[in-house]
């Protein structure tokens, strides 16, 4: 493709895989971190009944083809689509028709899609499959690393500053084909050299829920570190788990339809990014204790209880995650979803099971629609300070906690 791909800015992932596109040969680049302007242009082309993501997608896109100089006949919109109980397979063909209104019919939209586990992304092949994986990844640990050490630095500022520079280099290995587990090994040392207090020890929350609002910093409303300021170290769900989730899911439909190729390449797929993820997860063993992620299978079977496999989607693995954050050790669990959001409600409902069948785990359901809400930080004073209680009562053993 002779274009610049555009990349959506859901999280730092975009700017590792752009390089892999550009290390195949596909000019590429990430769009810059949304803001009130995406809000704004997001909302003037949508009708209000759309989930929160695509506004502010929509206005991302909008924003590019705004700038001046911008040249339609060079530019692709990157937008991944996925079947499931939700709305996401909706979003590029909603793009679609709003480029196509305002006269860009001839600015494609790139939209691979989960039902074939993202085979084809751009047309790149397999090359990319392995460079844009070994990026996600990267990132993931990445951004595990910020997590984990940010709460406990000395120095205020240092960790984001060195994590920062991580990103610039890892975007440059990827991009020109560096041996990423030399690169990961490098990154270790730079946080290695953090100066951390890990004396207080800190309640640990996971962050699951939808995959864009979880990641998004600015649609979140900075989640994390609001966490992170009431004095909680968060463990952030990784992108990775929905590329292995789809890969998961085109295996079993292969099986029950018999395409016996695509069982074949399913099962290729599956040991090829476990081979690639395991490599680089090796390089953080005695530094990052919640750097390996558990087979997917795992995941669901850890919510087979609440939600039926066949279900399909993102409230599986964001119950399946969440137990699998409490028996790491997590305190309490905050749900992120954008408001209305088909399977953040499901988790939301069965979050009360939950909560009862895990000891009264504080949970909190977080919607977001891109309003400053007062009340949600109050709530989630509050949700810190149940997790300490929690913490406690694990610790000095007054209650059956799960392992
Ligand atoms: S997961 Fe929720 S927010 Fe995302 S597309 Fe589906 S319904 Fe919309």
């Amino acid at each position: 493709m002779s274009r610049v791909v555009y990349i959506p800015n859901m999280s730092d992932h975009a700017y590792t895989l752009s390089a892999a596109l550009r290390s195949c040969g596909i000019a590429s680049e990430a769009l810059p971190e949304p803001d009130e302007e995406s809000l704004e242009l997001g909302r003037k082309y949508s009708s209000g009944r759309e989930c929160f993501p695509f506004v502010v997608t929509t206005g991302d896109i909008l924003k590019k083809v705004r700038e001046p100089g911008f040249k339609p006949g060079e530019a692709a919109f990157f937008m991944p689509m996925a079947s499931g109980p939700c709305r996401f397979g909706q979003y590029s063909r909603m793009h679609r028709i709003i480029l196509d209104r305002l006269g860009y019919g001839d600015v494609p939209v790139v939209s691979p899609t989960s039902q074939n586990a993202y085979e084809e992304i751009g047309g790149a092949g397999m090359a990319f499959r392995i460079k844009g994986w070994q990026a996600l990844v990267a990132t993931d640990i990445l951004q595990k690393l910020l997590h984990q050490t940010r709460p406990y630095e000395v120095n205020p500022g240092e960790t984001e500053q060195v994590y920062n520079q991580a990103l610039s280099i890892l975007v440059k290995a990827v991009e020109t084909g560096r041996n990423l587990v030399d690169v990961m090994r490098e990154i270790r040392e730079d946080f290695e050299g953090i100066k951390v207090d890990r004396r207080v020890i800190k309640p640990i929350i996971g962050v699951v829920g939808e995959i864009f609002m979880r990641s998004n910093r600015f649609s979140n409303n900075q989640v994390v570190k609001k966490l992170e300021e009431l004095g909680a170290e968060v463990w952030l769900a990784p992108i990775s788990e929905w590329i292995h989730y789809t890969c998961n899911r085109f295996k079993v439909e292969s099986i029950a339809q018999r395409r016996y190729r695509d069982i074949l390449k399913a099962f290729f797929l599956e040991k090829l990014q476990r081979y690639y993820e395991g490599r680089l997860e090796k390089t953080f063993h005695g530094f990052l204790p919640n750097c390996h992620e558990p087979p997917i299978e795992d995941i669901l079977e850890r919510s087979s209880p609440y939600i039926h496999f066949s279900f399909g989607g993102e409230a599986i693995l964001s119950v399946g995650k969440a137990i699998d954050y409490v028996e790491k050790g997590a305190c309490g669990i905050v749900n992120v979803m954008p408001f209305t959001c088909m399977p953040g409600m499901v988790v939301t409902a069965v979050s009360k099971r939950l909560r009862e069948d895990l000891n009264g785990l504080p949970w909190l359901n977080a919607s977001y629609d891109g309003h400053e809400d007062t009340s949600t930080q109050i709530r989630l004073e509050a949700f810190i300070y149940q997790a300490r209680q929690y913490r406690q009562a694990s610790l000095s053993g007054s209650f059956h906690k799960r392992t």
